[in-house]
Order: structure tokens, then C-alpha cells, then sequence
């Protein structure tokens, strides 16, 4: 980093620009290998129902293990790989990933494994003529029902219309779900809720953070919920972290949640001894403890 200022402002900016264009050029070439050497892997979020905190689905969200520099969190690789165009590779590796962990959960757990698995999908992604192609041989080569897919996509990616909504027809009619992530904070339309073919809307963690305060707090959430009663679509609030918050949530009307008051991101493993619990207190037919109470 450039610690003194140079003589001009502009030279000061323009030295921290060179300083990140370097580093992401140095994260974009080591994301290449990254892949190859195992250093990427999925943990999964449970998703679950209100009120009693049951797993419904989960998400897959990837992080990368850096040999030297640790944990890495998407929020900072996955905008350098989507820029160098790595996102094509490395999406298709989490869609397969999470799909062949879904196929062995429901192997393993039968109707006590999750409903759904979400894989997140960028906008170059969408943008690739061949990715609903690719979609459809993982699912083919996994056996995995396409209906037991959930691909979130953000508002901003379809927003224009042209080849990513296309993509997203096409997933459409391959019987996969679609969902609309961090909702409300990107180019929002509510046309946007017609042209493009929706299942459920995420409704993102800045409009859940206030949910249990003021009515003006909780309005963005409340306003979400009312959109999706009325064109009946799913609702999953995201980023729940306190009981306060899920109460509220559960009386606007959601159904369904995800946040750290829940469970955080998990190796399947985790996942797995969740499911082993469900698939137990099924069999007794004694039930987890409410999440709200
Ligand atoms: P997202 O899809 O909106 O995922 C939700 C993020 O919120 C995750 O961050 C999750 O760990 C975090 N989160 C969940 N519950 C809570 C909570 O209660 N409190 C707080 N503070 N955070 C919570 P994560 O795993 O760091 O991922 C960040 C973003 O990176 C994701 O946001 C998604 O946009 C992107 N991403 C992750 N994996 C993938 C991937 O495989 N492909 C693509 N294209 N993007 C990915
Ligand atoms: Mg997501
Ligand atoms: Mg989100
Ligand atoms: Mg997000």
C-alpha cells in the first residue's frame, strides 16, 4: 500500500489503483490453480422453516484455502473471477459439487435430506450461450431431479433482459427453481417479477437487520413479504440473527429462513449430522425444539 501521498491527489489514487489492479491480477492467476489443487470447497447454509427452525434446504457457498494466505471469503474472489471470466469454471465445479453431495444426502437420509440445494450463479454466467446446457448435464450426469435445484441469480443480472434472461427461461424449462437473491438491492423492478420467471425471493440481510424495530424498519421487509403473498412466491429471509427478528419474521408471514440464529455455513459433514437427527426424530416421531421459543 502506498503510504504517502504522492504530489497530487491524482497520483496518490492513481498508485492504489495500480497496487489493486496488480493484486487482482496475482488472486486471478492464482484462482486458476486454486481450482485444480483443491483449494476451493463448498460449506452449506441450512435454510430453514418458521417457526420450528427445521431444515428445509441449504445453500452452497464456496470459499477458497489459500496455502499462504488463509481463508479468502467469495465476497472478495468471486468479483475478481468473475471479471477474468474463472466464474465459468469454477461455477460449474460448485453446481456439480453440490449436486453429487444432494444425491448422497437423499442416498443417505431419504426424505429427512434437504428439499432444495441453492447454488449462487453470477451474470457472466448467465451470459455463457452454453451454461443451461451445462446445468442440464450435471443434473443428467448426477441424477439429481431438477426440481431439487434452486439457482439464485441477483435482479441486476436480468435486469436488461437480453441473453441472461434467456438462460434463465431456459433453466426455467429444465424444471430447475429460480430465486431471486438479495432482493430489493439491486436494480429492483417489480416488472422485473413478470418477464423473469421466479420461484423465491431472498430478501437480503439489510432489510432483515431492522425487521424487529420500528414499523419504518421492518417496512422494506414487510412490503416483500405482501409481493410475494400476492404472486405467490417463496420468501426466504436471510441473515437472521436473533429470535426478535425470526418472531417478526414469522408474524409479516415468512415461512422460511437463513442466518447465523439458525446455522452458519457447514462442511456437509455438519450438514449430515443435522440430517441424522431428522431422519432419527422422524423415525420416534419426537420433534426439535422451536427455534422461537
Ligand atoms: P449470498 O448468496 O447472498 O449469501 C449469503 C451470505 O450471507 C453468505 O456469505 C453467508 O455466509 C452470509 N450469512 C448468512 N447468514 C448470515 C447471518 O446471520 N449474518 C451474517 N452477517 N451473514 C450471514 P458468504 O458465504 O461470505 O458469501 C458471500 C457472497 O458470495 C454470497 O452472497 C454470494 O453472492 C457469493 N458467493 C458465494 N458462493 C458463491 C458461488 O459458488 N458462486 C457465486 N457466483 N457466488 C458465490
Ligand atoms: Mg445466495
Ligand atoms: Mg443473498
Ligand atoms: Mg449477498
Amino acid at each position: 500500500a502506498v503510504k504517502e501521498r504522492g504530489k497530487s491527489g491524482y497520483r496518490w489514487y492513481a498508485e492504489n489503483m495500480d497496487a489493486q489492479a496488480v493484486e487482482h491480477a496475482r488472486m486471478g492467476a492464482e484462482l486458476q490453480r486454486a481450482l485444480v489443487r483443491g483449494e476451493l470447497f463448498p460449506l452449506y447454509q441450512p435454510v430453514v422453516t418458521l417457526p420450528d427452525g427445521d431444515v428445509h434446504g441449504v445453500e452452497t457457498l464456496v470459499r477458497w484455502r489459500h496455502p499462504e494466505r488463509g481463508m479468502i471469503s467469495p465476497a472478495e474472489f468471486i468479483p475478481v473471477a468473475e471479471r477474468n471470466g474463472m466464474i465459468v469454471q469454477i461455477g460449474a465445479w460448485v453446481l456439480r459439487q453440490a449436486c453429487l453431495q444432494m444425491v448422497e444426502w437423499q442416498r443417505l437420509y431419504g426424505t429427512a435430506a434437504p428439499m432444495r440445494v441453492a447454488v449462487n450463479v453470477s451474470a457472466r454466467q448467465l451470459l455463457e450461450p452454453s451454461f443451461a446446457q451445462t446445468v442440464a448435464d450435471v443434473l443428467a450426469e448426477t441424477g439429481l431431479h431438477p426440481g431439487d435445484l434452486l439457482v439464485e441469480i441477483t435482479e441486476t443480472a436480468v435486469f436488461d433482459g437480453g441473453p441472461a434472461l434467456e438462460t434463465v427461461q431456459a433453466l426455467q424449462a429444465l424444471g430447475v427453481a429460480i430465486a431471486l437473491d438479495d432482493f430489493g438491492t439491486g436494480h429492483s423492478s417489480l416488472g422485473l417479477l413478470r418477464t423473469c420467471p421466479v420461484d423465491i425471493l431472498k430478501v437480503d440481510k439489510l432489510f432483515v437487520d431492522g425487521v424487529a424495530g420500528t414499523a419504518e424498519e421492518a417496512a422494506i421487509a414487510t412490503s416483500i413479504a405482501q409481493i410475494a403473498q400476492a404472486l405467490r412466491l417463496g420468501a426466504v429471509a436471510e441473515g437472521v440473527e436473533t429470535p426478535a427478528q425470526a418472531r417478526r419474521l414469522y408474524q409479516l408471514g415468512y415461512r422460511l429462513a437463513q442466518g447465523f440464529l439458525f446455522a452458519r455455513p457447514l462442511p456437509p459433514e455438519e450438514v449430515g449430522v443435522l440430517l441424522a437427527a431428522r431422519a432419527a426424530g422422524r423415525g420416534t416421531g419426537s420433534a426439535e425444539p422451536p427455534a422461537l421459543a
